[in-house]
């Protein structure tokens, strides 16, 4: 690195990364079909994508992709504001706020992009961002882009949140939380959160990325499942990546909030739209996630069991009821021995350490799709059961 960065020694940090059990890369894994993949030569069953209704690799979405690509190509050569807004675009913005019971919904590129994109558009420099420890990072960065002061409030602890907006100066403030939080598979107190918000002239956005598809009876997520509407949640986020199978992420609310989003939001209007066969892959989607309720239905089944053979196997579950299911395990070290030790047995279920989790409190994140069979979740207690001796803190 003659002269220039001299100061990043980057063998030097890479070292110290792996000495901490910290060191990450990503791993190819070759799908053998929804949940299996071959990885390192040796087949995997796959416990931790998102992919929670099963249709990343679902064959009506992809003839929709195909279709639409072939009538328009793949790419939309400029941004929505230019002459990137296409047909799809407009329809998938239509059937999300049909979907999610909102006025209007906004496409974006990723759920990163739209969480910077609108807490930048609503917050400035000495506003108030107030959010649930345990947020994603993407919401974190938000209040960060935006310049506002970020408070964190302990997790789902609607009293103390109260009481640091009574304390709070007056000033603009928005209070943040995961509709499902992403690495604990808890849900947020959504109803009090509701109800805390409007008293404290704040305004309340929830980013449902693992409850959409998931949870409510069409899947239309947390605030749903809740009993919510918009009036409650004014503000709701949520990606396509995740349940719906496809890739982007929307924002949903009143006509005026995206209206605004539309004018303010700058990772909508600095960046290409995206392209519109993916719209129309996720137009199925939706569709389909919508109407085949036997996929949420399922799942239940396989949390259900999944619950009841770990108790039996006293393995360290975490309070969930979603497809989230974490084992908590603590140090990394100990994370990346079990799923080693899962790995050998064809399970793939991967370490989630630091900086994603708090420190001391790496895991396993067990997740499930509806593509899982009952025997996959069988199959899974048995590898757990074996390796016992590497998560059974007593047998240390
Ligand atoms: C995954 C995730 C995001 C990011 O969404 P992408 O579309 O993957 O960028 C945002 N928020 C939460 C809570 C997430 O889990």
């Amino acid at each position: 690195m003659a002269g220039v960065g001299a100061d990043w020694n980057f063998p030097a940090w890479l070292a110290e990364r792996r000495a901490a059990g910290l060191y990450r890369q990503p791993r190819r894994l070759e799908p053998l079909g929804p949940v299996e993949g071959m990885q390192n030569g040796k087949r995997q069953l796959v416990f931790c994508s998102n992919d929670y209704l099963g249709l990343a690799r679902d064959p009506r979405i992809a003839e929709a992709m195909i279709r639409a690509a072939r009538e328009g190509g793949v790419g939309s050569g400029s941004a929505h504001l230019i002459t990137g807004q296409r047909r799809h675009h407009e329809a998938l913005e239509e059937e999300l706020a049909d979907f999610l019971q909102r006025d209007r919904t906004l496409l974006f590129s990723t759920g990163y992009m739209a969480n910077m994109g609108v807490i930048d558009a609503l917050l400035e420099p000495g506003d108030g961002a107030f959010e649930d420890r345990l947020n994603h990072a993407s919401l974190l960065d938000g209040a960060h882009m935006a310049g506002a002061q970020l408070r964190k409030y302990p997790h789902r602890d609607t009293d103390a949140l109260g009481r640091m907006l009574s304390e709070d100066p007056p000033r603009r403030r928005l209070v943040i939380t995961d509709g499902v939080f992403s690495m604990d598979g808890d849900t947020a107190p959504l109803t009090a959160l509701a109800g805390l918000a409007p008293g404290h002239e704040a305004l309340l956005m929830v980013d449902d990325a693992h409850g959409i598809g998931v949870l409510g009876d069409e899947g239309a997520g947390t605030c749903a499942h809740q009993g919510l509407d918009q009036q409650q949640v004014p503000l709701l986020v949520g990606t396509l990546g995740k349940a719906l199978g496809t890739f982007g992420a929307f924002a949903a609310g009143s006509e005026s909030l995206i209206d605004y989003l539309i004018q303010r939001a700058r990772t909508y209007i600095f960046t290409t739209a995206p392209p519109p066969p993916l719209a129309a892959a996720t137009r199925q989607a939706v569709a389909i996630a919508r109407s085949e309720s036997w996929r949420r239905a399922h799942l239940r089944v396989l949390i259900a069991r999944f619950r009841q053979g770990s108790e039996q196997l006293g393995l360290p579950l975490m309070p969930s009821e979603t497809p989230i299911q974490p084992l908590m395990l603590g140090a990394p070290e100990r994370a990346l021995a079990v799923s080693q030790a899962l790995r050998e047995r064809g399970i793939l279920v991967t370490a989630i350490r630091p900086p994603t989790v708090p420190v001391g409190q790496s895991r396993l994140r067990i997740t499930f799709s509806a593509a899982h069979s009952e025997a996959h979740v069988d199959r899974l207690l048995q590898a757990l059961a074996e390796t016992e001796h590497l998560w059974n803190a007593r047998e240390q």
